[in-house]
């Protein structure tokens, strides 16, 4: 018999306006994925022989030599940073996060983001030592070339909105001056839809995440050489074993991939137009909310609606109208890392069109709510950030199921 968890442990269900969030689930997982994970969790299973035959699908698809699944991509910058720093020296695994010899791996500074947790501290976990490359904003050529003279294990180079954008180095010239200097690049694709560019540039392995525009289940793709691979898959009997793939996210991973090369990309893409079309129709005139169609920051194909809020107007703060949201039943969850700026935006990648059309309702009738009731425009940004940081700690491991 199954169960359902909404009911069964009073949880709040989600409607995903934000994109591929890991903090509320990542991705919606299509039936057939699931079909083929229910499979495999019924079964045994050679681990080995099953993520060797996952390293065919990702060489196949990402045109790489080999490829292995993590747990996660967090996980896999580890583990293949690590890698640089063992080979397939199985001792050198185990001794792992105490090693020998060059352990300084190479990050632009704008680089040093947080996708939920700090990129530099995956690195460091694998015992190696975070060099910063350039300044906050800017990284230069001759920045990188200076610190590759002075040696390096590996170089990291992330893609994603998270970083900054302007006046970083392009991932070819990264890349092109990393491999002058017989560096291995890892290249961070996490959320990315382009499963080809790095290997394509000469990385050394380009990491994806099985959970997020794949619609896999958790998981971490590895695509590289296959020195690397091998290096990165034996880490599973060392650091790789607090953080192991089991079963059912390598064959997530393998299902997640061969449905994205058969899928209809063109019809998926239609689908989240009409969407985003929807929602430009739907809150066209509410007083001090400007829309705009905004395509992805890093080029991945998915164009969002941008809501600008201009809150002397509309009666309310772009946080206020987030926090709304997120208080509602069902908890409406929007993009809201430039809320700041008074910028919410809309993603529709993740939600059926009923869910489109119900988030378009709610925001209306949240701004009517505000303006009727003249409670916007209270909280300050300040406010925000406290209460936010707050509600960090305040979890608890004993929750109220009221
Ligand atoms: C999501 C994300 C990660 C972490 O991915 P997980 O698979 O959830 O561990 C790392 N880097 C970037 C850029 C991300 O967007």
């Amino acid at each position: 018999m199954t169960v359902d968890p909404f009911a069964r442990w009073h949880l709040t269900p989600v409607i995903n306006a934000s994109g591929t969030m890991t903090g509320i689930g990542a991705s919606r997982v299509p039936d057939e994925v699931r079909a083929t994970v229910d499979r495999i969790l019924a079964s045994f299973v050679d681990m080995d022989e099953l993520q060797s035959r996952a390293g065919t699908i990702i060489a196949r698809v990402t045109g790489a030599e080999a490829g292995c699944v993590a747990s996660c991509s967090a996980a896999a910058m580890t583990q293949t940073v690590a890698a640089c720093l063992t080979g397939a020296n199985l001792a050198k695994i185990e001794a792992i996060p105490t090693v020998a010899g060059e352990r300084r791996v190479l990050l632009p500074m704008g680089h040093m983001v947080n996708y939920g947790a700090p990129v530099d501290q995956a690195i460091r976990l694998a015992g190696a030592e975070v060099v910063p490359v350039g300044t906050a904003a800017a990284c230069e050529t001759w920045h990188l070339a200076n610190a590759l003279a002075e040696g390096a294990a590996a170089a990291m180079y992330v893609v994603s909105h998270h970083t900054v954008r302007e006046n970083e180095l392009p991932m070819d010239v990264f890349i092109g001056l990393c491999r002058d200097h017989d560096v291995p690049v890892i290249v961070d694709m996490a959320s990315e839809y382009d499963l080809t560019g790095p290997i394509a540039l000469g990385a050394s392995a380009a990491i994806y995440s099985g959970h997020k525009f794949l619609s896999g289940v958790t998981s971490g793709i590895v695509a590289g050489t296959s020195d690397l691979i091998r290096a990165t898959y034996l880490q599973h009997r060392g650091i790789g074993r607090t953080m192991k793939a089991g079963k059912e996210s390598v064959v997530g991973a393998m299902a997640a991939l061969e449905i994205w090369e058969n899928r209809d990309h063109g019809a998926a893409r239609r689908a989240e137009e009409a969407r985003a079309a929807l929602w430009m129709r739907e809150l066209a005139d509410i007083p001090g909310v400007a829309l705009s169609l905004h395509a992805d920051w890093t080029g991945n194909p998915i164009t969002r609606v941008r809501i600008a809020i201009t809150p002397q107007i509309a009666g309310f703060h772009a946080w206020e109208l987030a926090g709304q949201l997120a208080a509602r039943t069902p908890r409406i969850v929007v993009r809201d890392d430039l809320m700041e700026r008074q910028e919410l935006y809309l993603d529709p990648c993740n939600l059926t069109d009923e869910e489109a059309a119900t988030v378009a309702a709610a925001i209306r009738e949240e701004a009517e709510r505000f303006r009727a009731q003249g409670d916007g425009c209270r909280e300050s940004w300040s406010d925000t950030k406290r209460a936010r940081e707050a509600a960090i700690l305040a979890w608890s491991g004993k929750a109220d199921a009221s």
